[in-house]
């Protein structure tokens, strides 16, 4: 049995005013307990899944690699000890170009590390401190610099569009700063405002500068108009890459296959169940060191749910819904459950059957959001 780690590193430099992820840039001090935590559940869950291989690793957050070097080095000592590795495991690790050296990128190589994440979101310099970005636009282009030079090829950038003050130029910029440089992944989000965020409050206070709604759309045609040109393919709603530099572990979210989420915060999803470790960072530490696993959220998921994630999930992918998965994952027909939903959006123009695969058109992934709320279970 394959399993993929997703491990959480709640610590930031500096947080930006748009994020509302668990992460936080006051808790320094706590680095050293979190990572003996982190290691004690890495080995409790290891002994739990003893019969599973892993076959893709994810280190995000945050920002790992805030961390001191022989810190990060305990997490993959302790990986190693504890899970079966598969040979050719994918192993991820975020970085922000601010916060990262090529002494600490040579480290994460000899580690086992094979696949870089950086979050550069724009190239264009004065946006980044727009966003509260601890990184200059030299430093993003350095990042890639320092990778190539510690060994590593699989690269993937985050770029942003629809931030305050951008204009579909530097939207074309960044993708011609990203492109020129060869990185062989991108994931390309629009830039939404989440409650409880430093934007949020700008924005209810009308002084946030975003581009109004047909500027967000052109932007949209424009980053995926570009990177087709480019020769990047689109392989899910927000991410493009080169030929065979698919991430292998969000490809497990995308599949609605497993994978245990160690740290604060982390999610999991084994055998229909999910669950997530409290995202308060002391109370993971006392659990830990409790000898408890600090879950604080559990769900059996019931058929339906399942099911309708799995759709959901499946039509993310530029491949599409496979019906004879379906079909033998729940026992029933695709074609036959869901026949009304399917032929609206077809005559809609928003998907389009493709031998056993249903998928969305480039409309459909235009507006996701219509195709994915017509197969809630009381609308289909
Ligand atoms: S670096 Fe990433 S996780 Fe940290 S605050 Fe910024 S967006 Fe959030």
């Amino acid at each position: 049995m394959k399993l993929g780690l997703y491990i959480h590193i709640p610590f930031c430099r500096q947080k930006c005013l748009y994020c509302d992820f668990p992460s936080h840039d006051n808790l320094a001090h706590l680095y050293q307990d979190y990572i003996d935590a982190l290691c004690r559940e890495i080995a409790e869950q290891g002994r739990r899944f003893a019969g599973w291989v892993v076959d893709t690793v994810y280190i995000g957050g945050g920002t790992p690699t805030v961390l001191p070097s022989e810190l990060l080095g305990r997490v993959f000592a302790s990986l190693a000890a504890a899970f079966s590795l598969e040979p050719a495991v994918e192993i991820t690790v975020e970085a922000n170009p601010g916060t990262i050296d090529l002494p600490l990128l040579k480290a994460l190589r000899a580690w086992g590390v094979n696949r870089l994440s950086f979050g550069v979101q724009t190239f264009v310099p004065h946006l980044l401190p727009l966003l509260g970005r601890v990184h200059t636009a030299e430093q993003g282009i350095e990042a890639v610099e320092l990778a190539r030079a510690a060994g590593f090829d699989n690269i993937n950038l985050d770029l942003m569009y629809g931030l305050p003050e951008q204009r579909q130029a530097d939207v074309a910029d960044s993708l011609s700063r990203a492109t020129e440089l060869g990185v062989p992944h991108l994931s390309v989000y629009g830039l939404k405002v989440e409650e409880g965020t430093p934007f949020a409050v700008s924005h209810a206070a009308g002084k946030l500068a975003l581009p109004d709604e047909t500027e967000e759309e052109a932007m949209y045609d424009l980053v995926t108009a570009f990177l087709r040109q480019a020769g990047y393919r689109r392989y899910e709603i927000s991410n493009y890459c080169l030929s065979g530099y698919e991430c292998r572990h969000n490809l497990k979210y995308w599949h609605y296959q497993p994978f245990l989420g160690l740290g604060a915060a982390a999610y999991s999803f084994v055998d229909g169940v999910r669950w997530a470790n409290t995202p308060q960072v002391t109370e993971y530490i006392q659990a830990q060191r409790q000898g408890a696993l600090a879950v604080h959220d559990r769900e059996v998921l019931d058929r339906q749910t399942q099911i309708t994630e799995f759709i959901f999930l499946a039509l993310r992918t530029a491949a599409g819904l496979d019906s004879g998965i379906f079909q033998e994952r729940f026992g029933i027909s695709f074609w036959d459950a869901y026949r009304a939903t399917i032929d609206t959006l077809s005559q809609r123009g928003l998907v389009e059957r493709c031998g056993n695969r249903l998928r969305l058109t480039d409309l459909g992934m235009k507006f996701g959001n219509i195709v994915f709320a017509s197969f809630l279970p009381d609308k289909a």
